[in-house]
């Protein structure tokens, strides 16, 4: 396995970065989550909008160009000689000192990991997943805006420490006013009487980019999509609910909080969605 490191093409063992790295004492970068599906790198323009503007929006200078870095990405799976896998894109602050002053960390450092992926098992996108709330709240948009793909990932922690102790792999993490935000690393929809809804990115949502496939690819259909804000009842009564993410694509849940969802089972309009994501993420892509 070869990883990519400032530069370089590294081994594992090799790949270190310093412990004053400001990634490492502060959290302070940014990362993205990308996957290659038959050598295509999905969604790639859309990761790299993302990562290029979280970069701006906390003033990180990435020290390669739009396409360089493409360039990277491209280079490094080739090395690696996947056709599918998962890609773990990290730009961090850099080397500094203990001090928080982003100005003594002059050199971002740029990571790139490529791997085979193994999430949810097929028959979970069959039969669903269990999940429940949980009590930690996503932050509102303020300074550390969800739409910043940081390292700061906390919040996201301690929702998947709730989901382990609830024995559940994902759970649903509300903003502070009690509206559904996401889940620890996937943003959800409901399905109600025909009409799919997702919380605007303002309840505390990261912009998905499987999120946004999925609603081009409802808008695409003809089902009707709306970003609108939603309660923890709205959920329990849905006729479906499921995730999205770039790991998870588009998974099925079948029960919330000991309540069970329409017919406890991967819902008619989940299976199509599904089903054409898996269609495009085939064609879609950078090579
Ligand atoms: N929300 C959070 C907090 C995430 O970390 C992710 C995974 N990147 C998502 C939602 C899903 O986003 P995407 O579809 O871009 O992977």
């Amino acid at each position: 396995q070869w990883i990519y490191l400032n530069g370089e093409y590294v081994t594992k063992e090799e790949a270190t970065v310093s412990v004053y790295d400001h990634g490492f004492l502060y959290g302070d970068g940014i990362f993205e989550g990308i996957r290659i599906y038959n050598g295509n790198i999905f969604k790639c323009k859309e990761h790299l909008d993302r990562l290029y503007d979280s970069a701006k929006s906390i003033m990180l200078n990435i020290p390669l160009t739009y396409s360089e870095m493409e360039q990277a990405l491209v280079e490094t799976i080739r090395r690696n000689g996947l056709k599918d896998g998962y890609i773990r894109l990290v730009v961090s602050r850099g080397p500094g000192d203990l001090g928080l002053d982003p100005r003594r960390s002059p050199k971002a450092s740029v990571i790139i990991i490529v791997e085979q992926l193994s999430i949810y098992p097929e028959e979970a996108y069959i039969h669903g997943l269990k999940t429940v709330s949980v009590s930690t709240r996503r932050n509102v948009p303020d300074a550390l805006n969800p739409k910043i793909k940081s390292l700061n990932y906390l919040n996201n922690i301690l929702v998947k420490i709730q989901a382990n102790l609830a024995g559940v792999g994902e759970a649903i993490m509300l903003n502070s006013q009690g509206y559904v935000a996401e889940g620890s690393s996937d943003n959800i929809f409901i399905v109600k009487r025909g009409t799919v809804f997702t919380p605007p990115c303002y309840c505390g949502a990261l912009e998905g980019i499987t999120r946004a496939a999925i609603i081009e690819i409802c808008q695409k259909i003809g089902y009707t999509v709306k970003e609108e804000p939603f309660t923890l009842h709205d959920v329990y009564v849905a006729d479906e609910v499921f995730f999205t993410g770039t790991a998870a694509e588009v998974i099925a849940v079948r029960e919330v909080d000991a309540r069970i969802i329409g017919e406890g089972k991967a819902g008619p309009i989940t299976t199509r969605l599904l089903q054409e994501f898996r269609n495009i993420v085939e064609v879609d892509g950078v090579k």
